[in-house]
């Protein structure tokens, strides 16, 4: 049995301040904060999680701010199993740029590699900018799945990674 036989590597991926960096927060630490959040000292971090009786473990990797720079390569995702695409919900330029990465997954990784697209901070719905038919309909074109998020006050968090989890235990 290889290293990877009971893991698999999950990348976030998304616009700077979508959330990224709370969502994995909360999610390995149960932690969340308001004001800025800092960047983690490891570029990964390690959960387990039983999927159909087994014990997996996801290795999520956060990005150390390059989006913000454009500055984001395949070294990154290149050898990925999943991706959480995320989108703050209350900014619609940052669903654009999930457009942007799914093209960039199933160009570069390809077919294989299983998304989520998740539209975060959905407790600030009063505030919506991305209608949610629209988000949907996106991620049924690109074969993907979507989920509403709020590391803020820990929705859906559970519920995507076990849904990838469970994706990515079938395909292999
Ligand atoms: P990143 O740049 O994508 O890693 O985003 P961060 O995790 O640094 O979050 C950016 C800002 O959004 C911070 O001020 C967070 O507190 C805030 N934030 C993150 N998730 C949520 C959420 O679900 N709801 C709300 N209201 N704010 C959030
Ligand atoms: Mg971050």
């Amino acid at each position: 049995m290889g290293p990877r036989d009971n893991g698999f590597k999950v990348v976030l991926l998304g616009e700077g301040r979508v959330g990224k960096t709370s969502i994995l927060l909360r999610y390995v630490k149960g932690e969340f904060s308001d004001r800025q959040v800092s960047t983690l000292q490891a570029s990964y971090l390690d959960r387990r999680l039983a999927v159909q009786d087994q014990s997996i473990q996801l290795s999520i990797w956060d990005t150390a701010g390059q989006e913000r720079f454009h500055a984001l390569g395949p070294i990154y995702y290149r050898d990925a199993d999943g991706a959480l695409l995320v989108y703050d919900i209350t900014d619609y330029s940052s669903f654009n740029k999930v457009t942007k990465w799914v093209r960039e997954l199933r160009q570069i990784v390809g077919a294989e590699i299983c998304i989520t697209i998740a539209g975060n901070k959905i407790d600030l719905e009063k505030h919506r900018a991305v209608p949610e038919d629209e988000a949907l309909d996106y991620a049924r074109s690109v074969n993907a799945t979507h989920v509403y998020t709020s590391a803020k006050q820990n929705k859906g968090l559970d519920h995507a990674f076990l849904d990838l989890a469970d994706r990515m235990c079938k395909r292999r």
